[in-house]
């Protein structure tokens, strides 16, 4: 029979410029642009994967880096949120501190203990200036239960690609009936 259209509501977070716009625009499009606004904007997009109609609603969004509130996520982002993907660069260990941070926020909220969330060491391509190793993601997407994937967004479509059908993959799981 027919199967039913899916819907996806994926938060992007992050510090400011570690790739989340240009994680973004590669999912929509394929490519990699250099360079964008800062606005804070919902995009849509609808594919078929596995012969199923699935709408992909991206929210990237500036949360607060600094201060007090730096990491933290309002309620409004929470509860919007069936899943979350964390970006960090791998050349900037401020920006894994802020992926912390956020992560330590997500499994905080009651809602969201067991979301899905996936963690993105971006700017693979930059080893020469690698600041943050790939154990130490790894150790901290295990120590959350969350997925881990180092990728370019500028080299390649295909990681960014995985980053987000893995985690469509864990949002349906969720919403299995066990
Ligand atoms: P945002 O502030 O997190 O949305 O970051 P942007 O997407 O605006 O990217 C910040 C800067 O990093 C821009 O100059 C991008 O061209 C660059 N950038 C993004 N992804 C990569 C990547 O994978 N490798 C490299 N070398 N540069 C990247």
């Amino acid at each position: 029979g027919r199967e039913q259209k899916v819907e996806a509501n994926i938060l992007l977070l992050g510090a400011e410029n570690v790739g989340k716009s240009a994680l973004t625009v590669r999912f929509l499009t394929r490519r990699f642009i250099g360079e964008y606004g800062d606005i804070e904007s919902i995009y849509s997009h609808s594919d078929k994967i596995d012969g199923r109609e699935i709408c992909f609603n991206i929210w990237d969004s500036l949360c607060p880096q600094n201060g007090e509130d730096a990491g933290h996520i309002s309620d409004r982002h929470l509860e919007w949120t069936d899943g979350f993907i964390l970006v960090y660069s791998i050349c900037d260990r401020a920006s894994f501190n802020v992926v912390r941070r956020q992560v330590q926020c997500i499994r905080q909220a009651k809602s969201k203990l067991s979301a899905p969330v996936i963690i993105v060491g971006n700017k693979r391509d930059l080893q020469h200036r690698r600041a943050v190793s790939s154990e130490e993601g790894r150790l901290l997407a295990l120590s959350a239960d969350c997925g881990f994937f180092e990728i370019s967004a500028a080299e390649t479509y295909h990681g960014v690609l995985v980053v987000f059908h893995e985690l469509l993959d864990l949002i349906r799981e969720t919403r299995t009936p066990k």
